[in-house]
């Protein structure tokens, strides 16, 4: 059943509030119709609101979700509707699907998915009917939606605009469908579970849409799942970078894809219930403090960590473990390369639980080839993490979630951190006492006390800041990976601490003791070192900031009885920076691959949404720049 099952996969539903808006639905009284004068169109205002399944699940709700449009027409506005299947039709196509066949084809598949959306505008369309106003409904195809030939992932690639922009100015409101489009051939594509909402963001980008409207089961966007924690609060706004990290942490409010394509255009997002009138969350450029650190917090049940021990520490070694595992088409997410001793690595890093067997069984392939000693694994833990844009200049975060963790009895197995996010890896059985720690250790329960208002968030598009980056786009490549640039810092220096005991805190009281004594710290993370369950812990600091941070590591290390401490001079960090680099999953392939080629040792390494950071010697670092440039120089503006 591999093709079912894996379009079955659907996008994690974490901050999906459980609160019971879906039966809470509210009767809404007829609208008085109005006369609409044509003549101002060309004057109004653009909207897109997309109706997710849940929000046309049955009659009463597809006329619901016809008279939000009408209303807003009769505001003044010109309105495009992106439709997703009724409730839950996309599954039950999947399920008939495998009922005929276990690799059903997958053009056939996106053939037959693509009817559920069809039916909904259908229907969508004879409600605004049958309420007194123009409504035109439109297949992917008819919208002009073009996308590559990657059935069930396909990629937006352009979008012709004529015919919606023709009938909104005869009247109409266009009812298009979500999730779909058509390829160079004519066959209809899907762009993957989910994928209305980026059919939605899209849309708003291309049209120029003053607001993207996102109706949901749903009144909006959480600091953390309110299943999992019931104080979890909704946040009145949140930032694009912010809602990708969230997003692909198991956030299910969006799919990711939007967010990127909302990013690019500057589109802001309005995330909100479509069973009441209450104002959501906005996703736009800011976020909503300009100090809280930390704006979510999200924790990922079902993880495995694997350590394969030994790994000869030389370049091209890691690469090959991880294109054994990407091979598989296995997400390998927190990557830990701990500094050798006796010219050895360990390196650690965490998979899906349920794909933990097909990793093993891909290191074990190729463990003569990489010449390693051994293999271990633990799935039986979860990671916790947070997210924040403000967290770059702002010191101590990560000491205070490991305090948090560390108060609350909560081991760290593994920690690692980016620009924006701060990953630990803990026992599962402590996950949700985890959680619960470090949503109160930032007060994520409370408003922050300088968030904006909503008054005071720019809900409109804000075309000079995007400008420029969408006058480079290539109009045929709507959604084709977005690269901002590829730079060094340089004058870096690394400190690792070998035979960190893996207790609970540890990582506090080491990350306290640095940030007391005045060291601003880069990148930090903890692996295992494979012998007897100790851990190492490297972090980078500014080089002048190296002989102070080797002295409180020493102090470190005689308090707690670690082995031994090593620091490295002359070491640079490369980053890859740009809009897209999760979703489009090469990124980091592409650049350990350049890495390896040019012979060039990675110490350490971080990803996220925004950066993939590789610490290398300094003294290849602008050889490195220079090559991934010219691997990159399709995607790079
Ligand atoms: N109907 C599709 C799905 O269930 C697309 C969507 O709802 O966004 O995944
Ligand atoms: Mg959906």
């Amino acid at each position: 059943m591999g093709a079912v099952a894996n379009a079955k996969a659907n996008p994690g539903t974490l901050f999906k509030a459980c609160h019971s808006l879906a039966r809470g639905t509210r009767s809404f009284l007829p609208l008085p119709i109005l006369p609409l004068d044509c003549s101002s169109l060309s004057l109004m205002s653009l909207i897109v609101q997309k109706f997710g399944g849940t929000s046309v699940a049955d009659v009463e709700k597809i006329q619901a979700a016809a008279r939000k449009a009408i209303r807003a027409q009769r505001q003044g506005h010109q309105v495009v509707m992106v439709v997703s299947a009724m409730g839950k039709n996309t599954d039950a196509l999947l399920g008939l699907a495998g009922e005929i066949c276990d690799h059903p084809p997958a053009r056939e598949m996106d053939m037959l998915l693509s009817t559920g959306e069809q039916v909904s505008v259908a229907l969508v369309a004879m409600a605004i009917h049958s309420l007194g106003a123009k409504a035109v409904s439109l297949t992917g195809g008819q919208i002009g939606m073009k996308t590559d030939n990657s059935f069930s992932k396909a990629r937006i690639q352009s979008i012709s605009t004529e015919r919606i922009e023709g009938l909104l100015s005869d009247g109409n409101i266009v009812v298009a469908a979500g999730f779909q489009g058509i390829d160079d051939d004519l066959n209809i594509t899907t762009l993957g579970r989910g994928g209305s909402d980026t059919t939605a963001v899209a849309l708003a980008a291309v049209l120029g849409a003053d607001a993207c409207e996102i109706y949901t089961d749903v009144d909006g966007v959480y600091t953390t799942d309110p299943r999992l924690l019931p104080e979890a609060r909704r946040v009145d706004v949140i930032s694009y970078d912010e809602m990708l990290e969230l997003a692909s942490l198991g956030a299910g409010v969006m799919h990711s894809r939007s967010i990127e394509f909302a990013k690019k255009f500057g589109v802001p997002i309005h995330v909100r219930s479509s069973f009441s009138d209450t104002e959501g969350t906005m996703i736009v450029a800011e976020a909503e403090s300009q100090t809280q650190p930390v704006s979510g917090a999200a924790m990922t049940p079902d993880e495995a960590r694997v350590t394969v021990i030994g790994v000869p520490d030389v370049p091209g070694k890691s690469q090959q473990v991880f294109s054994a595992i990407a091979a598989c088409k296995i997400a390998v997410d927190m990557v830990v390369q701990n500094v050798g001793k006796k010219g050895r690595a360990n390196i650690s890093f965490t998979v899906p639980s349920g794909e933990l067997e097909a990793t093993l069984a891909a290191v074990e392939s190729v463990m003569e080839t990489v010449g390693a000693d051994s293999i271990t694994h633990d799935n039986q833990v979860s990671k916790v993490s947070v997210v924040g844009s403000n967290m770059a200049t702002q010191t101590s975060v990560a000491s205070r979630m490991f305090r948090a963790l560390a108060n609350a009895g909560v081991n760290i197995h593994m920690i690692t951190t980016s620009e924006i996010k701060i990953s630990t890896l803990v026992p599962k059985s402590q996950a949700a006492v985890a959680l619960r720690a470090v949503h109160e250790a930032f007060d994520l329960h409370q408003r922050p006390q300088d968030a904006q208002s909503w008054s005071e968030i720019k809900k409109d598009r804000d075309k000079a800041d995007v400008d420029t980056l969408v006058s480079r786009l290539r109009d045929d490549a709507l959604e084709a990976l977005t690269l901002t640039g590829i730079s060094i810092t340089e004058k870096q220096a690394r400190v690792t601490l070998h035979g960190v005991p893996d207790e609970p805190g540890i990582a506090a009281d080491m990350f306290e003791t640095i940030g007391a004594a005045g060291i601003f710290i880069d990148m930090i993370v903890q692996g295992y070192d494979g012998d007897g369950g100790s851990t190492s812990v490297s972090f980078t600091v500014d080089e002048p900031a190296l002989q102070a941070s080797l002295e409180v590591a020493q102090t470190i290390l005689q308090k707690h009885g670690m082995r031994d401490v090593q620091g490295g001079k002359e070491i640079a960090k490369v980053t890859v920076s740009g809009i897209g680099l999760r979703s489009h999953t090469h990124v980091a392939t592409m650049l350990f691959q350049q890495l390896a080629e040019d012979a060039i040792n990675v110490e350490m390494i971080n990803t996220s949404e925004l950066q993939v950071n590789a610490v290398i010697d300094a003294k290849r670092a602008v050889d490195a720049v220079e090559d991934l440039k010219r691997a990159f120089a399709d995607s790079l503006l």
